[in-house]
């Protein structure tokens, strides 16, 4: 019996094939451009997927709307959204504009329009300039035949400042009469489709129409981006596979109305992370209702988080950290944890120019013996905290090699004196010459 059991697994052996590693899919779609000034952002091609975000403040505040716009920005926010929803709003987007310019914030604004987009674009075309980019909504451009009027009026607004557009589809705002027409041809077919079918046609159908009326008036389909936002998670997923079928336009990707907290935060990670490993989604919104007394920029945090998580995009040194369990009876390696976090979040700003490469840096904060020499090992650098019984010293390895054993009460200060040390010899190296280039 074990010898032949022995010989199976031998076989086994000789014929296995490697484990198939997973990555994103690519997908291959346009390429907008949203510029403003001497700048721009691409989205979609070979551009990486963009985080974007949106203003929470009341637009006609110029000045509390510019410094919301500058805090998403510095959080990491590549575009940010403003809604222009009202004449006082449209005339204070050139104020803005100018404020960011002189703070230096180089990002683009997006005005969101409903209802009233196309009379704001026209009286207001300093508001129409300064904006880098329109998103129209067709569930809310108007009814009737005022529609098609209205909507053309937006995008020659478009075609007269030379502005891409999102063409932002919402299952709160879907076009009634679209919907209506696609139940009644539904209700003729021999086997219906289920209603939630119908509604994910109607979003669809909705987009890709619109962007096509956009072509017909004159609009080049590198200018446009579209999006068809719903709030269940298998809705979205649902969605986008099928919008992403279907044409090669950048998809602008989020799960509406995500809600608050861990209950947002898990929703739209679970829903944007299956179809950006399907390679769809060429930006990203994360909405988060922010709790009270939460920043804004929590939304761009999870968005940038996702994309890191995903291995899509680089943006901070990541922390590996064990969740402890009985074996750690203090506190001590879940406050160097943070310590640590923290240390490399605030060291960011001035690495980040002279250290290039510094934000795939992989950290690993372990509480015992366990899974801490082995975690440790795998990440660039890495301690590993003593657990309980275990003699009281922590040993660090670096590019997995054990490098050194802190005693004492300062460990963490010994440790980001480490990491220091580690960045600075490691990343401080002519462009294309440091080892993560
Ligand atoms: S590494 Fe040690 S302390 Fe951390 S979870 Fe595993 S067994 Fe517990």
């Amino acid at each position: 019996m074990m010898a032949r059991a022995s010989v199976a697994v031998t076989q086994n052996q000789s014929n296995a094939q490697p484990p198939t590693l997973a990555q994103p899919a690519p997908r291959r779609t346009r390429q907008a451009r949203v510029a403003w000034g001497g700048h721009a952002v691409t989205v979609g091609g070979t551009a990486p997927v963009r985080v974007q975000s949106m203003t929470n403040t009341d637009t006609a505040d110029a000045v509390a709307t510019a410094i919301q716009v500058k805090e998403l920005a510095q959080a990491g926010s590549e575009l940010v959204r403003i809604t222009v929803n009202t004449p006082e709003a449209a005339a204070a987007v050139p104020a803005i504009r100018e404020q960011l310019d002189r703070m230096g914030i180089a990002v683009p604004l997006i005005g969101d329009f409903h209802y009233n987009g196309h009379r704001l674009l026209t009286e207001f075309p300093g508001c129409a300039q300064a904006l880098s980019k329109y998103r129209i909504n067709p569930g809310n451009v108007g009814k009737g035949d005022k529609k098609d009027r209205q909507f053309a009026q937006m995008i020659e607004a478009a075609l007269r400042w030379d502005k891409p557009v999102r063409i932002g589809v919402n299952w709160g705002s879907l076009d009634q009469e679209l919907l209506a027409r696609l139940m009644n041809e539904n209700s003729r077919r021999v086997q219906p489709w289920d209603a939630r079918q119908v509604m994910i046609e109607a979003l669809i159908a909705s987009a890709i129409g619109s962007a096509k009326q956009a072509v017909q008036l004159g609009m080049a389909r590198e200018q446009i981006i579209l999006s068809c936002k719903v709030s269940g998670v298998q809705d979205l997923i649902a969605v986008y596979r099928e919008l992403a079928r279907r044409c090669d336009y950048p998809l602008h990707l989020g799960l509406t109305e995500a809600g608050m907290g861990v209950k947002g935060t898990v929703a739209s990670s679970a829903a944007l992370a299956i179809l950006l490993q399907e390679g769809i989604g060429e930006t990203i919104r994360v909405s988060l209702t922010p709790e009270p007394g939460q920043a804004r920029t929590q939304e761009v945090a999870v968005a940038l988080e996702l994309l890191q998580a995903l291995g899509l995009r680089a943006f901070a040194p990541s922390v590996t950290a064990c969740p402890g369990c009985g074996r750690t009876t203090s506190t001590v390696f879940q406050e160097l944890a943070q310590q640590i976090d923290a240390h490399l979040r605030a060291r960011m700003s001035a690495w980040r120019s002279q250290y290039p490469g510094v934000e795939r840096l992989r950290v690993a904060v372990m509480g015992c013996i366990v899974n801490g020499p082995g975690e440790s090992r795998h990440a660039d650098i890495g301690i590993s905290l003593p657990g309980v019984g275990e003699a009281p010293a922590a040993p660090v390895f670096i590019d997995g090699q054990k490098a050194a054993t802190l005693r004492g009460d300062d460990i963490a200060q010994q440790f980001q004196s480490i990491v220091e040390d580690y960045v600075r010899s490691r990343f401080n190296a002519p462009p294309g010459k440091n080892k993560s280039a």
